[in-house]
């Protein structure tokens, strides 16, 4: 199913949404998403389904629903559909709605993903970041994306755009809401030159649990500094069009899959199939899980499994080139100090992901291939890569293929 809804937008009002792409493809892997870490990270455009089956279930959830505006934005990045510029024009001649893309804006020096968005009303793209070091931080782009490009990519778009440009900058606490930061944002914005800049916060789980939204008086802060910008950091209200679902199991795994689901709207859908009791029976099923986060509880996915075991890898960086890696599961909790020096960063990743991103793979590959034990709790990775060769040579196949499949 591509299109669903109509779901409540807090900017959008009610929009159908329309996913061009499969689960958790994107061209970054943002600190705050709320749908977790990218699975698959890439920057090349494709045609993932045909767009003939993706125009056929706009037409039936348009039909089935009355609703103000069609968004392509899906559960990753919607401009690595490489049919998007002719499903923006055929929704437009056909339903007469407006069409509004919600994007990264990472692609946008791409002349191509120009030409496809220029017949959207509105685009929505996402700038977290005022310089290079904190667009890594917080983006996690894949390693073809850099600050420069994305930025005057956007600029370059904006020049050749009549439609309405909303900017949104999604704050977190301590990394991009201090003054210097929000001056940095400011000047990139002015350079852009959008109609309309939202500011935005964590509100929902994100996909790594240190990210914190911003105080009140900092959210106060960059409305002032980003030109008068609106804060949107209360959660949308309004129920999900459910029309399209033949049952209420269906409508919560669809809509958890692309939009963050409260319980609270879960229990809804129930109540309009007159399926009490479906949340719990998945739960049971261990097809979701419910999280609590700022008061709220979630319905979540029930992360990949390795083995019998869910793991997560967090990489912190301690000193120039000693990292802190830390793997987590249910049950335990293992460390690893790890050097991972210039020249054999640059040997391994040739400029493509932060060093960060490349000791993520690496754990990756680690875990995947059950190689944990062969691991001291510190070590040099170019020590143990040459007392492995087949180390060096997965991990560097993973990161030339630019893919990326987290367990967590
Ligand atoms: S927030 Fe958007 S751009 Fe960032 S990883 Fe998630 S889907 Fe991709």
């Amino acid at each position: 199913m591509y299109a669903y809804g109509p779901v409540p937008s807090r900017r959008l009002g009610n929009s159908i949404g329309v996913s061009p792409i499969p689960a958790k493809v994107c061209s970054y892997s943002c600190i705050y998403c709320q749908l977790g870490r990218t699975s698959t990270l890439q920057a090349k455009r494709q045609r993932f389904f045909p767009k003939e089956d993706i125009f056929r279930d706009i037409e039936k959830v348009v039909a089935s629903s009355s609703a103000d505006v069609i968004t392509f934005a899906g559960d990753g990045e919607p401009t690595l559909c490489s049919d998007l510029g002719w499903l923006i024009r055929k929704s437009k001649q056909e339903f007469g709605l407006p069409v509004a893309v919600i994007t990264n804006g990472s692609l946008l020096f791409n002349e191509d993903v120009q030409a496809d968005l220029l017949t959207a009303d509105i685009i929505l793209p996402t700038l977290d970041a005022g310089n290079p070091d904190i667009f890594r931080r917080i983006n996690r782009s894949h390693g073809s994306i850099t600050f420069d490009n994305m930025t005057k990519g956007l600029a370059a778009f904006r020049k050749q755009y009549n439609g309405q440009l909303w900017l949104e900058v999604m704050l977190i606490k301590d990394v991009n809401d201090t003054d210097e930061q929000l001056i940095l944002l400011r000047d990139t914005v002015m350079e852009i030159q959008t109609d309309k800049v939202f500011v935005m916060t964590p509100i929902r789980p994100p996909a790594e649990k240190w990210v914190e939204c911003s105080d009140p008086d900092r959210i106060k802060a960059a409305e002032q500094m980003l030109l008068n910008a609106v804060t949107v950091a209360d959660v949308e209200i309004g129920d999900f069009g459910v029309l399209e679902f033949a049952s209420a199991a269906e409508a919560i795994l669809e809509i958890f899959a692309r939009h963050p689901l409260r319980l609270e709207q879960a229990r809804a859908i129930e109540q309009k199939f007159a399926e009490p009791g479906i949340v719990e029976n998945l739960v049971q099923d261990n097809k979701i899980v419910i999280n609590r986060y700022r008061q709220t509880d979630y319905i979540q996915p029930l992360k990949p499994k390795m083995g019998t075991e869910q793991i997560e890898i967090a990489v912190n960086r301690a000193n120039c080139c000693t990292y802190q890696v830390t793997l987590r599961s249910k049950n335990q909790e293992r460390q690893y100090r790890v050097i991972l020096a210039d020249a054999y960063y640059d040997n391994l990743a040739r400029g493509l992901m932060s060093k960060e991103q490349v000791l993520e793979y690496c754990f990756q590959y680690f875990v995947n291939n059950g190689l944990l034990d062969r691991l001291e709790a510190k070590f040099v990775l170019r020590d143990i890569c040459r007392q492995y060769p087949e180390f060096e040579k997965g991990i560097k196949e993973m990161i030339a293929n630019g893919e990326s499949r987290y367990y967590v």
